[in-house]
């Protein structure tokens, strides 16, 4: 019998990285998760926690690390404002030497390495919808500086060990993603409405709401991420994965209301610094290339990311609206 295909998820104790593990082991692959559980739990692996495909590895990976393994998925790196910049310095070295550290193993052992970029890379950008080639807009030294920095620089450090090593590398650049397993109070804005509007609390809008952003559900960006990974290795990216359906904070807000039934009022709080005022992919190269496009629409994954956020608090004792 063929070997199982072994592949290494950081930050797979996270909320994208736990569905991508449950994925890889569903369709027959070892998967080695790799997690310092900054802002991941066990908890999020759950149903697979007895499996003999998944071993999990408490480490930082601005360590080294000596693994063997056939394909990398680096997705460790807090990604809520909140938890990305309580301690800064460390999200920067989670790009930057973690990063390093992925790719010294990725050519140590001549593994197929995927980095989780992001549309952060954009900053507030100026073109819109924003498509591969655009440079981006980007504040290097503010509060969000430690994430869009790193992350600019993650891909820099991939490309450069393409030139120099000729490793085979992917580049995603994830867009917002939501679903079940976000964090209840991890300060991003599905989660928060979600979760005050269940409780009847205010739902915070920051600034005026009439920034835009486009949510993609997580099944979505798993089977993109997947599909970039299968890739030939003529295809490195950057790659736009995401939904284009864009939306402003005041729609969302209504929406959540709207599909929780909640009585909760708004309330408008300061717009936090460097806050982009719109955001939404252009997919082409997605579409042409992996033959994806997202298929769940916002009600639908809201309403499957109510429902986790329904069953989460009952359990935890909290009283939901409905
Ligand atoms: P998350 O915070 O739920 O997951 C990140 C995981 O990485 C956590 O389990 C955390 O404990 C782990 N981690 C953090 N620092 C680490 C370190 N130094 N060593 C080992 N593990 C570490 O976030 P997520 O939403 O699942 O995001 C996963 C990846 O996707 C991140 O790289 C993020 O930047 C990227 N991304 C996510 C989104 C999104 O909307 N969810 C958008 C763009 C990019
Ligand atoms: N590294 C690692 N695991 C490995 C191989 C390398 O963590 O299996 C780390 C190692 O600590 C090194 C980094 O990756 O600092 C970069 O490795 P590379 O070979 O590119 O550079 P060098 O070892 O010359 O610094
Ligand atoms: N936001 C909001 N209320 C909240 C949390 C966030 O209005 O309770 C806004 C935030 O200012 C931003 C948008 O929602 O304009 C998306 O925020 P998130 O942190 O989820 O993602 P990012 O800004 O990283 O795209």
């Amino acid at each position: 019998m063929a070997r199982r295909k072994r592949i290494l998820v950081t930050g797979g104790a996270g909320f994208l990285g736990s569905h991508l593990c449950e994925q890889l082991i569903g369709a027959g692959s070892e998967v080695l998760c790799v997690d310092n559980f900054y802002t991941g739990a066990k908890e999020n692996l759950g149903a697979l926690l007895g499996s003999p495909q998944l071993e999990i590895i408490r480490h930082d990976i601005t360590f080294p690390l000596y693994v063997e393994v056939d394909e990398i998925f680096n997705l460790a790196c807090p990604a809520s404002p909140i938890y990305y910049q309580h301690d800064p310095v460390q999200t920067t070295k989670t790009s930057v030497h973690g990063s390093i550290n992925m790719l010294g193993l990725a050519k140590r052992i001549r593994a197929k390495i995927l980095q989780a970029s992001t549309s952060e890379v954009y900053g507030d950008p100026e073109t819109h919808p924003q498509d591969e080639t655009y440079w981006g807009r980007v504040n290097p030294i503010g509060p969000r500086s430690c994430y869009d920095e790193g992350k600019r620089c993650a891909e820099t450090l991939f490309f450069d060990y393409r030139r120099q090593h000729n490793l085979s590398i992917k580049v995603a650049r994830i867009f917002n993603t939501y679903g079940p397993r976000m964090r209840p109070y991890d300060g991003r804005v599905v989660s928060n409405f979600i979760v005050q509007a269940l409780t009847n609390q205010p739902i915070t809008i920051y600034g005026d709401g009439k920034q835009t952003r486009s949510f993609c559900y997580v099944d979505d960006m798993i089977d993109g991420l997947v599909r970039l990974m299968n890739t030939s290795d003529g295809v490195v990216g950057p790659m736009n994965l995401g939904n284009p359906a864009e939306i402003t904070m005041v729609e969302l807000a209504a929406l959540v209301i709207e599909l929780t039934g909640s009585r909760s009022e708004i309330n408008f709080k300061p717009l936090p610094i460097d806050d982009p005022r719109q955001r939404q992919p252009n997919i082409k190269m997605a579409r042409d290339t992996l033959r994806w496009a997202p298929t769940v629409p916002l009600r639908d994954g809201l309403d499957k990311t109510i429902a986790f956020f329904e069953t989460l608090m009952i359990a935890r004792g909290a009283g939901a609206a409905r």
